[in-house]
């Protein structure tokens, strides 16, 4: 049977094997799956989620009662004082987006501390000429990199103490960069030292693809806004778009006025009939990231057994739900990527080519034959085609199918000789 999806018996036999090895991974996984369903249950009791809340709003979208129940789960669940989550957003970058345009004021300055942060916002803040960035709204931005996959905490205290910081950013997935992802003790560490010097500073942490991932959240160690996209984990491959932003009261509100009108805020915003979705993908989000997790665990394994490097190995303990495997080869990321795709539910035909991307500065190459454009907690894999050639896989919204993929991918690396 498995040859009928141009999986090979060397393949099968491989897979078979390096599963065996991944089983205590496994249970670990399960184990916060069960946790985090957990949240989510209570969360649907608590608020009393009903049928009623599946009903829609057009227009204004004033008294949609099933869009505020959805504010109230999701702000229980990352233990929030309030959260915004709307189909409004367009995209994870785009509520990372109101969120900075929200805090931030002309004359206010901005540090990441996780060295430059996601390429998507280099125009957002400036580091890329954009006449609508922050830099053109006389907002300051300045920079601090990781030493050896930490927070490089003398500099941090040292330029905390010297400037007046408005907004630490703190991208936790590692993004197309080579580091590991930053977990919840770092973050709690270098919080706690920043509040220490200055108990003003907003600590905003881009939290995508870190969801559910471990049993608790960014807010539970001092982080006062998070932000993350629905097309990721949280939308448990169902929610059609949308983002969130959570934390504290006062700081949500600013942006829910920023994204709607001041004055506003959070009353208006139609749901135009996806509320079901998005509950229901809450609902499933710690299966699927689970699923997620374990396709992960499993792609490291086998792809260390072929002697690839990767990034976590299958035994290290995880942030995010992103698996690297650093080809140090073009050909070969390009052929791995074809895989994911040949072996995907949508678009299987599609011959996938490196291209330039709006938001990008080099050529990127993207398998994400998804039921959602772009859903990447759907199986998929994508890398910037430049040295050293990483993939960045993850997803799948069952174990089963993120098995398949990465066998029909493997079968394609080892046949090509
Ligand atoms: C995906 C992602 C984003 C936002 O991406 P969108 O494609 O705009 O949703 C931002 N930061 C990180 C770390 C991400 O992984």
């Amino acid at each position: 049977m498995y040859n009928s999806l141009g999986i090979s018996n060397e393949v099968v036999k491989l897979v078979d094997k390096c599963e065996e090895e991944c089983l205590e991974e496994f249970k670990k996984i399960d184990d916060a799956c069960t946790f985090n369903s957990l949240k989510v249950l209570n969360s649907f009791h608590k608020n009393k989620v009903s049928e009623a809340h599946f009903g829609m709003t057009t227009g204004y979208g004033y008294n949609d009662i099933g869009r505020d129940v959805i504010e109230e789960v999701f702000k229980d669940v990352l233990g929030a004082e309030s959260a915004l989550v709307r189909s409004q957003f367009i995209s994870g970058t785009h509520a990372l987006t109101v969120c900075f345009q929200a805090l931030l004021r002309p004359g206010d300055l901005l540090l990441s501390i996780c060295g430059k942060p996601y390429d998507t916002l280099d125009e957002v803040i400036g580091i890329r000429e954009n006449s609508s960035s922050l830099k053109s709204y006389g907002v300051k931005y300045d920079q601090i990199d990781l030493v050896d996959d930490d927070f490089d905490y003398e500099k941090v205290e040292e330029y905390i103490k010297n400037n007046k910081v408005k907004v630490v950013e703190i991208q936790r997935s590692k993004g197309y960069s080579t580091r590991k992802s930053l977990g919840l003790d770092k973050l709690g560490k270098v919080i706690k030292l920043i509040k220490n010097i200055d108990k003003d500073v907003i600590i905003m942490v881009d939290n995508c693809y870190c969801e559910f991932v471990s049993e608790s959240e960014p807010l539970s160690v001092g982080a006062d806004v998070i932000v993350g996209s629905l097309i990721k984990n949280l939308g448990g491959g169902i929610a059609p778009n949308g983002a969130y932003i959570a934390g504290r009261y006062d700081l949500v509100e600013l942006c829910a006025e920023r994204l709607t009108v001041p004055g506003c805020g959070k009353e208006v915003g139609p749901s135009l009939g996806i509320n079901k979705q998005i509950l229901q993908g809450l609902f499933m989000a710690p299966s699927v990231v689970a699923s997620a997790l374990k396709t992960a665990v499993l792609t490291s394994r086998v792809m260390e057994e072929i002697g690839y490097d990767v990034e976590p190995r299958y035994n290290e303990e995880r942030v995010d739900i992103v698996q690297n495997i650093i080809f140090h080869n073009p050909e070969k990321l390009i052929l791995f990527t074809r895989g994911i795709q040949e072996a995907s539910p949508i678009d299987s035909n599609a011959v996938v080519e490196a291209s330039d991307m709006p938001g990008y500065d080099s050529k990127v190459i993207m398998a994400s034959g998804a039921f959602t454009q772009g859903s990447s907690i759907e199986l998929s894999c994508d890398g910037p085609v430049r040295e050293p050639y990483i993939a960045y896989m993850q997803g799948a919204l069952t174990y089963p199918y993120g098995k398949l993929g990465l066998m029909h991918a493997v079968t394609k690396i080892l046949n090509d000789k």
